[in-house]
């Protein structure tokens, strides 16, 4: 980095907060009886209600209520006793009622927090319809006619606003894979960014570093990867870092960050910000959740990847940073724990390192890493079993390598592959022997050195043996030996 990089990366701090909108799974859409649908024929699941027909009239979803109450309380928020629905006045195509219906100043949930991160508060309100924009070509954005599917109106949402406490493009996007997976823990909804059910706004300023006020933000819209808002953030940065360099200061806008070009470009401006004349629905009741659901959210759940974390440092003894990697990733996380299960005479920590640290590996060198342990051929026991294997001496370290990536590369049971491949670790001493003799015959020169006292000449002798054991025998073993018989 050159020195003007190095100064103006000290001179400023990023900060950076989410907002995060996320459909929930329910049957039903927010306010009316329309069934939830992903990929069925274009508006087939409406009624005057998400139509917005005259006279018809709202009734809140409680089964939406319940998911809301549960993702609020896995948060650590305080649920409000009563909280208000709101009218969020706009025009637009895909919004028939000419106003979504919101919470405003008083949301179901305020002051939680997740990991880290302080959440400002969580609330319900409805998506808008989807607008489709077709040319003749096919379907292409921004020319052409545009078309609403009214199937996605009304679909229940729960909006999350974080505080302001991320620093940098990666924490975010990790912060944000945290979420997802409280999220799906819960079940309250399917998380897919990819699909539109998982959708995140990223708020950026720079301040400068060791101020606590806040700088001039800009809010990038809607990107839809992990991927994309760990780079559009980044690219931000870089941007307002430029811009402050120069003397100039942040304007604050909306930015769409195109993924592809890596470039940033303003959707409107702070005067061209909507005013949602905000109001109270008056067709709806205030939220006003009864302790019999406040008590059947809380039971609804499940272990949340905090307690994860805490039960594998406290109960099975894993390492911080490692109980973390599996617990904030509940799916590696229940591959470990069906590992562990079938392997109760190898210890946790230990089976954490072959789940995380060789199992994760081996698919990576087999160019497998888009595939996670649980969607690749290595069943669980059977990682477990060559676990145990090892633990008990009977194939070497590097054989239980090779045994894992024929594992990788075409599922299978451990001891199989291990008498197929001939793999047994030599148990043998006799065997052994003789072969360190042959290395101390071949690699002549290496062991007259080791012999007048220099031991690391040793490796040529080690290589040697490993070699001609293809790995069978155990390094620490091995070396003992070729000591033993140099008398050093
Ligand atoms: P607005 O009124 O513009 O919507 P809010 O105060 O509601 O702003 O905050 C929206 C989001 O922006 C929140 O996630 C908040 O943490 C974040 N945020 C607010 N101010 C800043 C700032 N100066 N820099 C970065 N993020 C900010
Ligand atoms: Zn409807
Ligand atoms: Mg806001």
């Amino acid at each position: 980095m050159n020195e003007r990089g190095a100064t103006s990366e000290a001179r400023y701090e990023p900060v950076i907060g989410l907002e995060i909108h996320v459909q929930l799974r329910t049957r039903t859409k927010m306010f009316c009886g329309c069934e939830l649908s992903f990929g069925d024929r274009p508006n087939v699941h409406t009624c005057p209600i998400c139509l917005a027909h005259p006279g018809s009239l709202p009734t809140t979803n409680e089964r939406a209520v319940l998911y809301a109450l549960e993702i609020a309380l896995a948060l650590d928020c305080e649920i409000a006793p009563r909280s208000i629905f709101a009218r969020k006045n706009y025009f637009y195509p895909d919004n028939p009622k000419a106003y979504q219906i919101s919470q405003y100043d008083t949301p179901l949930a305020t002051a939680g927090r997740l990991g880290e991160v302080r959440i400002h508060r969580v609330h319900l309100e409805e998506d808008a319809a989807k607008l489709v924009h077709v040319s003749e070509s096919g379907r292409i954005h921004g020319s052409g006619e545009s078309l609403v599917d009214f199937n996605r109106a009304g679909t229940p949402l729960v909006e999350i606003v974080s505080e302001p406490d991320l620093r940098d493009p990666a924490a975010a996007r990790e912060w944000l894979q945290l979420l997802r997976t409280t999220i799906r823990q819960i079940g309250a909804s399917d998380v897919n960014m990819e699909e539109g059910s998982l959708r995140c706004d990223a708020n950026v300023s720079l301040r400068p570093a060791g101020s606590s006020g806040l700088g001039t933000k800009t809010e990038l819209k809607n990107m839809n990867s992990f991927r994309f808002i760990e780079r559009g953030i980044a690219a931000e940065i870089e941007r307002q870092r430029a811009i402050l360099d120069a003397g100039q200061e942040v304007v604050q806008e909306t930015l769409h960050f195109d993924p592809r070009g890596g470039s940033l470009t303003s959707l409107r401006s702070k005067e061209e910000a909507h005013d949602y004349r905000y109001f109270p629905e008056p067709d709806l009741v205030p939220l006003a959740p009864t302790e019999a659901m406040l008590a059947r959210a809380r039971e609804s759940l499940p272990e949340l990847p905090a307690e994860r974390r805490e039960r594998y440092a406290a109960e099975l003894g894993l390492a911080a940073a490692q109980a973390t990697q599996l617990a904030f990733d509940a799916e590696l996380g229940d591959y470990f724990e069906r590992v562990v299960e079938s392997a109760p005479d190898v210890d946790a920590p230990v089976i954490a390192n072959w789940v995380a640290g060789d199992l994760v590996a081996a698919l990576r060198d087999a160019d497998q890493d888009g595939d996670s342990p649980a969607s690749s051929r290595v069943e669980p026991p059977a990682l477990g079993k060559l676990a145990a294997m090892a633990q008990r001496g009977e194939v070497s370290s590097g054989a239980a390598r090779s045994v894992l990536a024929a594992m990788v590369a075409e599922g299978g049971d451990p001891r199989a592959i291990v008498e197929r491949e001939g793999l047994g670790q030599i148990d043998d001493s006799g065997e052994l022997e003789a072969i360190v003799g042959r290395a101390i015959e071949a690699e002549a020169e290496a062991a007259e050195r080791v012999r007048g006292g220099n031991p690391k000449a040793i490796g040529p002798l080690v290589g040697f043996v490993m070699r001609e054991t293809k790995g069978r025998a155990e390094g620490a073993e091995v070396t003992r030996l070729i000591r033993e018989r140099l008398g050093a």
